[in-house]
């Protein structure tokens, strides 16, 4: 075991009000691949946190990447931010991961700390790894190779049947073995690409709420709460649309009775979390009451077809002074085809109600290269961000699609960087610098759709990768060494789940 100073709090969390102090005989870590700034603001890990917490004989501590992980790559250890406790030294190891790009990360975080990234190297002496958060959600598979054990989905009440497990100390093959026959609980070792069915919690697992607020995270010195879970609706580019997240949504006073609690009390800023918090029909309500407690208030979407004077007023009181809407579509054809439900007028008629009541800007995000996307659709949206700016001072991101499993264009193509690039150009040129033009790289969304499209061997590119610092050079080359070694249908999630019959990979129902 190694020495660690029980007093050395990482200063990362030395502003972090809510942080649990708790030493316990069996002592889990929670890791999330990135940074602290994005972890700080995951609800889904806060929950997480308060579940391995709330057991005597259990305590759960924290950790984030590195800041110079990817520089130094396997080098830097990982220890938690609590405590300053090595990553291998914990009776278990639990991470949460959003994101494709943060695969890297994880085997970054377990290689930094001496235990074997691949499951198929770890021995007895090593920590069991658990891995769960919204990545599950769409695909799985290239996380293969180096969870021991993978919670499917929504992981709020699987935690406690986690903690029962962990509470006895099980080493890896106890906790594998105990895990492989649970609904939800995917154990590559024993599964192979069979992946389960997500888990899916009822409406009495709503709201979660948070655990901490820091000046730190991205959402800084705000409390979240969560309005609703899942979609009514149907996008075809996402995720948690209707059929694969249906929508569950707690009643006003559950979510009015979180904000009086202490740690929300305690707290500057509230911030609402969910797919649709503007379908949810209390939103004008929760802002009020959260006005009336002297909160500034946060949202994490905003549908512009929701939006009225009264409501972009109550946000503006709340602190707002962007409002960011989303477009999904270059033009009103694809939008249709998307089954977005949203027109030109509602994204005007928004940044009408934003210029009314004083805020300084609009952002509408739209995502670039859909099926079908042609010249005339990007000069739609060119023509559009001219009017748009006419009335107020706004900004357009663009994003690369990326087909996502669990959706029905879970096998559309990717668009080439090469003429990606040429669009953004031609976005940009055409609004002339009248509108703020940002856009996230075209060569990154190539890498999320890698790993997004990849069988349980893409854990093999993103070991490489990782190694090699996780540059878009590391992920070039790793891909095209995959690509050199293994035939299509070993590559694909797509192919694995039809080999398996599993509808959630392709969302067909
Ligand atoms: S894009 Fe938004 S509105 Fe559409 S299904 Fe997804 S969460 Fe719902």
């Amino acid at each position: 075991m190694t020495m660690f100073d029980p007093r050395a709090r990482s200063p990362l969390i030395a502003d972090e009000i809510g942080t649990i102090l708790r030493r316990a005989p069996v002592e889990v870590l929670l890791a999330y691949p990135n940074t602290y700034r994005v972890a700080g603001s995951s609800l889904g890990m806060q929950v997480i946190y308060r579940a391995l917490n709330s057991r005597d004989h259990v305590a759960c501590h924290r950790a984030v990447l590195p800041d110079d992980a990817l520089e130094h790559p396997g080098q830097v250890p990982v220890h938690s931010l609590e405590f300053a406790k090595p990553l291998a030294d914990y009776d278990a190891v639990c991470f949460s991961i959003a994101y494709e790009l943060d695969l890297a990360h994880l085997v970054l975080m377990l290689e930094g700390s001496g235990i074997p990234a691949l499951a198929s190297e770890r021995g007895p002496q090593h920590p069991p790894v658990v891995v769960g958060g919204p990545l599950t959600n769409s695909n799985v598979l290239p996380l293969g190779l180096f969870a021991d054990v993978v919670v499917m989905g929504e992981a709020d009440l699987a935690v406690y049947t986690l903690l029962d497990w962990l509470q006895e100390r099980p080493d890896r093959a106890a906790l594998t073995a105990q895990a492989a026959g649970m609904p939800g609980f995917w154990v590559p070792s024993i599964h192979g690409d069979a992946v389960p069915e997500l888990l899916s919690v009822r409406g009495d697992a709503i709201p979660a709420r948070g655990v901490w607020h820091s000046p730190q995270a991205e959402f800084r010195n705000m409390m979240l709460v969560e309005t609703s879970r899942g979609c009514p609706r149907y996008c075809k580019f996402c995720v948690v649309r209707a059929p694969v997240a249906p929508v569950r949504s707690p009643e006003l006073d559950q979510v009015v009775a979180v904000l009086d609690r202490p740690e929300f009390e305690a707290a500057p800023r509230v911030g609402f979390v969910g797919a649709a918090v503007s379908d949810w029909p209390f939103f004008k309500d929760i802002l009020r009451a959260a006005l009336e407690r002297g909160k500034q208030v946060g949202v994490s979407s905003l549908r512009a077809d929701k939006l009225d004077d009264e409501l972009v007023d109550l946000l503006h009181q709340g602190g707002y002074r962007t409002l960011t809407v989303a477009s999904d579509a270059a033009s009103q054809r694809l939008r249709g085809k998307m089954m977005k439900g949203l027109r030109e007028r509602h994204l005007m008629e928004a940044a009408e109600q934003a210029r009314r009541v004083g805020m300084k800007l609009v952002k509408v995000y739209v995502i670039i290269g859909l099926p079908d996307e042609n010249d005339d659709d990007i000069q739609e949206l060119i023509d559009f961000g001219q009017r748009l700016s006419k009335r107020v001072r706004s900004a357009i991101t663009l994003s690369p699609f990326v087909p996502k499993l669990h959706t029905p264009l879970a096998e559309a193509p990717f668009e080439p960087a090469a003429a990606q690039t040429k669009k953004l150009q031609r976005i940009q040129r055409g609004l002339g610098g009248r509108v703020d033009v940002r856009f996230d790289s075209p060569r990154q969304a190539w890498v999320e759709y890698r790993l997004s499209q990849g069988g349980i061997q893409t854990g093999h590119a993103v070991l490489q990768a990782a190694r090699n610092g996780a540059s878009l050079g590391a992920w070039k080359a790793a891909f095209a060494e995959l690509d050199r070694r293994l035939p299509d249908e070993e590559r694909s999630a797509v192919q694995a789940a039809q080999r398996h019959g599993l509808w959630t990979l392709t969302g067909a129902r």
